[in-house]
């Protein structure tokens, strides 16, 4: 090989790396993941984490927890925590099953950092339910991603959605058209920006559009938010199904699926509701790359 073919051949290594590559995959940089504080929920009838009565007479004190995602210019936020209104009542909101708290409201969160509501790009919520939605309106600029089976009962089967712990202000917001046109509904699993290092994992049975996140953190290796597939530790141990999920059959699949994933894959897991593993990432505003 002459010193010409020498020197073409470097020049085109070089366009490749310096040119060509980061217009593509390494566009969105590094994924960096923050944890957010979205509350708490004690829960005051355990069993409903149980079709089989396992829980009976015990109660017990979750988390509720949110996460920012950034990668490039991009910030997404996978779930949006319970209203941020309870923030206002000084002992949180409580019903029969759930007395819920709200310390800190996302949107001060993220102003500690330097970030507006309209800096965010991204919102993907697990599924529909009213401690995972709670904000979802305060981001004008995000597209809003969810599964369509999701989408659907905040649309269309609206009665449905009431009578499973969907919030009735966030079924009103979705009937909005200017909010319909925010929304992309995906089916089954999804790459944000595809470049394979953020992923939602298609987990139906909690909800009928229910799902995880994967992110594979350059330095840090692979972490997966586990949506509510389970609630607590306990939870995934005896392969619990809550009375509350719309699919035994589906949440035993998710259940397997995720297992498997998280083995062969060696992710760190974190259960969104369970304190100890919320703890295990760091404090906002840290964050793990
Ligand atoms: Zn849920």
């Amino acid at each position: 090989m002459n010193m010409k073919s020498i020197f073409g051949l470097f020049s085109c290594f070089f366009l490749f790396v310096f040119c060509v590559s980061p217009a593509g995959a390494e566009e969105y940089g590094k994924p960096k993941l923050y944890r957010l504080d979205c509350g708490s929920i004690e829960v005051l009838n355990l069993n409903v984490f149980s079709d089989t009565d396992q829980y009976v007479g015990q109660t017990k004190t979750l988390v509720s927890s949110c996460y920012l995602i950034n990668a490039g210019t991009n910030w997404l936020l996978w779930d949006t925590g319970l209203p941020s209104e309870i923030a206002k009542e000084e002992d949180g909101q409580k019903n029969e099953s759930f007395h819920l708290k709200v310390t800190k409201t996302i949107v001060e969160q993220l102003d500690s950092i330097g970030l507006v509501p309209e800096d965010i790009t991204h919102v993907a919520i697990s599924h529909g339910h009213f401690d995972h939605t709670g904000n979802i309106e305060a981001f004008p600029n995000a597209t809003i991603i969810m599964q369509q089976a999701e989408y659907d009962l905040f649309t269309k089967y609206t009665d449905i959605a009431k009578a499973n712990h969907f919030n009735d202000k966030t079924i009103e917001f979705f009937s909005k058209k200017e909010n319909q046109a925010k929304v992309k509904p995906i089916t089954k699993d999804y790459d944000f920006f595809g470049n394979g290092r953020v992923k939602a994992i298609s987990l139906p049975g909690h909800t009928p559009g229910h799902m995880a996140l994967k992110i594979d953190l350059v330095n840090s290796g692979t972490v997966i938010l586990s949506g509510d597939q389970w609630h607590f530790i306990e939870n995934r141990v005896s392969n619990g199904v809550p009375s509350l999920n719309s699919d035994r059959v589906q949440t035993l699949a998710s259940s397997d699926r995720l297992n498997k994933l998280v083995q062969n894959t060696g992710a760190k897991l974190i259960i969104q509701h369970e304190p100890t593993h919320v703890e295990l990432l760091p404090a906002f505003p840290e964050f793990l790359d």
